[in-house]
């Protein structure tokens, strides 16, 4: 927004009639609708520390009142209410006051007519009740932030109608602007036509502008260049240091097309613009940006470089004002505000056709309400279950599924149908099970959605596991390795070259680990590259390439090309085949520092299915560096957990690491705290097996599984099962929880 501001607000911001300061600004206006008085001051108590200005009202008709009589910014309505209801109500304050944002509160019984005011537009979100104070208060902010977006963007619709003209126009602008530069140096004998031809080309494929493309180039020096334009064309030249920035002209024209062109607005005289150029002879670029603006333009020459260095003292480095401009307009109705974002490849989907097919429009809005509420409830999984006379969406929160909405059957093929042409899945395929996936964007963030469908006896059941894109990236501490392993870990991260591998089953926190190791270790010297399937966290420093498998764009064949970029750092989201294991431990034995996940029950067993998979012994010798076997567990609550004897037969499952005496179990009955679940969170157990030389001999000289373990033991190895339990003995978690996760550990 700011950058937007730049642009198209500053006369009027300096009249001083644009937006208020915030503390002049008025209070936002709540009005909370219950025909229960404790339901409602309730309500009340839950916004009293925020600074709202609260209304309340003891039914619809009261409501209606106030909007009537009062600009509201919000409304929260119960849904059942003698009289008119909560439905009712927000449908009449659509028509009479439609900014006001609309909330609804509701229990599982009223789902049909919720989902009636959803599909027609008037509810903007719904909250199920019991409601959690904190989430609706979120939820609330949200809503007002949207509010706010929407009157801004309203504004700015108004303010720059005719702006938004011309922003047409100026997009065509770094696009086929061709100067006559290049025909001019070709006179001059500076380049050949060959160059001439090649500049051409190069412009038909890449929107690039001419001037920019000779400099890249270095056909010719900048200051050859200058001289050239100076000396033969008796252009004015100027020096821009007698030049203050005027914002009334730099206003004028967005900063991409300044960047792009290499040209900045100095000065209006008049009916006249001083343009600053550093290639005043692109007479087509002169003509479209005077027709623009409206002004006549008076070019001016100046020194590629000068201008360069102007620009990125005023503007940064590189600027994204159109993109973000668009992004401005883009956010509209809040009730669509999940946005489907459509992967460039893959673009033979023609998802206009397939968005007609599906029968009722109605399920775009109930998708977007679901897959909101679910992302609102953070949500590690929505599940879509059809049952006998109604659909039921359960979310996944903290690793426990828990039925929430409950759709009437009546919707479930065309929400089927929905979400199968987002992840553009066959429709049509109702009999075969289907994977896809999906990427929405919300106005808080953005996220991927990996969805499989199961033909069931009652339709199909759709789960879709939410992959966080804004999730950030965890530090090594956050990982709360045990001290030993932890050393392990920052010692083997500072090696040069060679394979790291994290290993357990899906959802096990292999990929958080390796990124929090790739994190400890990154510096702006080195080039990280990470191959994955799909991206699960985003690392600003390192190229992230997704790997599309049906376009051919496989993991082997991703990382053969990405070792032609001259990478450090690698981290390859799966070795599953020889050919993937095979270029991995090329790269890692040739000075590449290698880090990537395999499915396998333990550091050990790793070591074998990389020789099962066909690498040569003394290649897995060398190129291992270390393996990092996890799993995740519940950890207890520790508002609810209390000491409790070991079990003696899970004690006995569990085998020789809990053996040894002295041994304290707990458990946790629940509390308020944990939502009577007795667990909050998980913990992560690890296993973490450095590479001794002595290991090394050993996989080389092709010892067997059990030379292995036997030569871990004697490295110091820490298994999965000792982690665990220090952890019991931490009090972080249960006997009864190890055995779940880890299974039985002894032979019968
Ligand atoms: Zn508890």
């Amino acid at each position: 927004m700011a950058q937007f501001d730049q642009y198209f607000l500053s006369p009027d911001k300096q009249a001083g009639d644009s937006e208020p300061p915030p503390h002049e600004r008025e209070r936002y206006r709540l009005l909370l609708v219950d025909d229960e008085p404790n339901v409602l001051s309730a309500l009340r108590r839950t916004f009293q520390r925020e600074n709202y200005e609260v209304h309340c009202a003891a039914s619809a008709e009261e409501a209606l009142a106030l909007v009537n009589a009062r600009h509201v910014h919000l409304m929260i309505t119960d849904f059942k209410m003698p009289g008119m209801n909560g439905a009712d109500l927000l449908r009449e304050v659509r028509e009479i006051s439609p900014d006001t944002m609309r909330i609804m509160l509701t229990g599982h019984a009223d789902t049909q007519a919720v989902m009636t005011a959803i599909n027609e537009g008037a509810v903007y979100r719904f909250i199920l009740k019991p409601w959690n104070d904190d989430d609706l208060r979120v939820t609330v902010a949200l809503a007002l932030e949207q509010y706010e977006l929407r009157e801004k963007n309203r504004n700015l619709e108004k303010k720059t109608s005719q702006q938004q003209k011309d922003l047409e126009v100026f997009r065509r602008m770094n696009q086929q602007q061709r100067s006559q530069l290049a025909l001019m140096l070709h006179k001059h004998g500076v380049i050949n036509r060959q160059q001439v031809q090649e500049l051409y080309k190069i412009q038909q494929a890449r929107k690039v502008s001419t001037i920019r493309l000779l400099l890249e180039k270095e056909w010719i020096a900048p200051e050859k260049l200058y001289r050239l334009l100076r000396d033969e064309l008796l252009f004015d030249e100027v020096s821009l240091a007698e030049f203050a920035a005027d914002p009334e002209a730099l206003d004028l024209i967005p900063v991409d097309v300044c960047q792009g062109q290499l040209l900045l607005p100095l000065r209006v005289r008049g009916r006249r613009l001083v343009l600053a150029m550093a290639d005043p002879l692109n007479q087509p670029l002169i003509e479209e940006l005077s027709f623009a603006i409206g002004l006549k333009i008076e070019p001016v020459l100046v020194r590629a470089e000068e201008l360069e260095e102007r620009l990125a003292q005023l503007f940064g480095e590189s600027s994204e004002s159109l993109g973000e401009l668009e992004a401005v307009f883009d956010a509209n109705d809040p009730a669509d505000t999940i946005e489907l974002v459509i992967e460039d490849d893959d673009s033979d989907v023609d998802l206009e056709r397939l968005l007609s097919d599906t029968q009722q429009p109605s399920a775009v809005r109930v998708v977007n309400a679901l897959i909101m509420e679910g992302l609102r409830l953070g949500a590690s999984d929505i599940h879509i279950h059809p049952r006998t006379n109604v659909v039921v969406v359960r979310y996944r929160i903290d690793g426990v599924l828990q039925d929430k909405i409950r759709i009437p059957s009546t919707l479930q093929m065309s929400i089927v149908s929905r979400i199968k042409v987002m992840a553009e899945l066959d429709i049509a395929e109702r009999r075969r099970p289907q994977d896809g996936r999906l990427t929405v964007k919300t106005p808080m963030k953005i996220v991927d959605l990996r969805l499989s469908t199961l033909p069931t006896l009652n339709g199909e059941k759709i789960v879709m596991r939410v992959l966080d894109r804004n999730a950030s990236i965890k530090n090594i501490e956050q990982l709360k390795l045990s001290e030993l392993n932890r050393q392990r870990l920052l010692n083997v991260i500072t090696r040069p070259q060679g394979i790291i591998l994290a290993t357990g089953p899906t959802g096990s926190g292999k990929t958080t680990t390796l990124y929090a190791m790739l994190q400890h270790q990154a510096t702006p010297e080195k080039n990280y590259v990470t191959i994955e399937d799909p991206v699960e966290f985003y690392m600003d420093m390192a190229g992230q390439v997704p790997v599309r498998e049906k376009v051919g764009l496989d993991f082997a064949s991703v990382l053969k090309a990405i070792l032609r970029q001259d990478p450090d750092v690698i981290l390859l989201g799966e070795i599953r085949d020889r050919e993937t294991a095979e270029v991995a431990f090329h790269a890692a034995m040739t000075g590449h520092m290698v880090y990537s996940t395999l499915h396998t029950n333990s550091a050990i067993a790793s070591i074998a299915r990389l020789l099962d998979l066909g690498l040569k012994p003394y290649v897995v010798a060398y190129g291992l560096e270390c393996i990092i076997a996890q799993r995740l567990v519940r950890r207890l609550c520790p508002h609810c957990c209390e000491p409790r004897e070991p079990d003696p037969g899970i004690r006995e499952l569990l085998g020789v690491a809990f053996s040894s005496p002295g041994l304290q179990d707990y458990t946790a009955a629940g509390c308020d705290r944990c939502h009577h679940q007795g667990f909050s969170g998980r913990v992560a157990l690890h296993e973490v097996l450095t590479v001794t030389e002595t290991m090394r001999h050993v996989i080389a000289s092709g010892g067997s599984v059990h030379e292995m373990v036997e030569q871990a033991e004697r490295d110091g190895l820490v298994t999965l099962a000792a982690d665990a339990r220090y952890r019991v003995e931490a009090g972080e978690t249960s006997l009864a929880e190890i055995l779940r996760v880890l299974g039985s550990q002894i032979d019968i």
